[in-house]
């Protein structure tokens, strides 16, 4: 009897202390899709030779690129000591293709006259895309929502495009189309980095930082509510959808990356933080 109690409390013992080792990890391990991690008492994590932003030793973030592929090593150290490993294998991952024809050619390829203004809005976003990182906390952590209520899905991520028959990028980032004016919301909490106006390729245009690299944009806007430096809140109203830039209709591009990950903003919304 004695020894059964004796073995039962080593078990009990050994459980509690794994506990701290325990984590719930939000998000697929897939191409294009973006990961979130909820543990305790972390004190670093690397995945491979990045080290990652811990916020309160508990929460980070990481996404893999539209066409990453491969391992990667997951390692995880706790105030404690103890350090636990996880290997991660991408499963492979194909995309549709999507031929547009009868789009406008100046808007397949930007006409020479545009290079210049198209080079500049280029450095414009880069410049303000340096800020993602900066911000440790994860804001994200309150959770998502879909920026459109409603609305039609008329381009997935990932999309090899095919323009005037001119292969092109693949497709960044998630379309949904609905009637000039529908109100676009941010997808979380997060600090504005761009709020831009008649982009030649992004129309009006929004980026949100959302904490340790995690961010998203708002493009061929109508309407802008909000100005660089603006804090805002998940489902806040921040623009109107509209066809500003290259675009054939109204509808809102909506892209979202883990620094300059291409993540597909779809695998965001399967996320909840309240399931336990
Ligand atoms: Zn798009």
């Amino acid at each position: 009897m004695g020894r059964v109690f004796t073995i039962l409390f080593t078990v009990i013992v050994f459980s509690n202390l794994y506990n701290a080792q325990e984590i719930q990890i939000f998000g697929e391990l897939k191409p294009g899709s973006v990961v979130f991690v909820k543990g305790e008492e972390i004190q670093s994590v690397f995945l491979d030779d990045d080290s990652l932003t811990v916020d309160e030793g508990k929460y980070f973030v990481f996404g893999f690129d539209r066409d990453a592929e491969g391992s990667y090593l997951l390692k995880i150290k706790y105030n404690n000591g103890k350090v636990l490993l996880k290997k991660i294998d991408l499963p492979k991952r194909d995309y549709v293709i999507q031929k547009i024809n009868n789009m406008k050619q100046s808007l397949v390829t930007a006409p020479e006259k545009e290079n210049e203004r198209v080079l500049a809005e280029r450095e414009i976003t880069k410049a303000a895309r340096a800020k993602i990182g900066e911000v440790k906390e994860a804001m994200y952590k309150t959770g998502f929502v879909r920026p459109v209520k409603g609305g039609r899905i008329s381009s997935i991520f990932g999309s090899q495009r095919i323009l005037n028959g001119e292969p092109k990028s693949p497709h960044n980032g998630l379309d949904i189309a609905a009637p000039k004016g529908t109100p676009v919301y941010a997808m979380s909490d997060g600090i504005v980095r761009l709020s831009a106006d008649l982009f030649y390729y992004a129309g009006n245009n929004i980026i949100i930082d959302h904490g340790q690299g995690l961010n998203s944009a708002y493009l061929h806007l109508s309407k802008k509510y909000v100005k660089e430096g603006d804090i805002v809140k998940k489902g806040e109203k921040i623009g109107e959808i509209g066809t500003t830039g290259r675009s054939t209709g109204p509808h809102l591009h909506w892209s979202v990356q883990w620094f300059n990950k291409r993540v597909d903003p779809a695998e965001i919304l399967k996320v909840s933080f309240d399931k336990n």
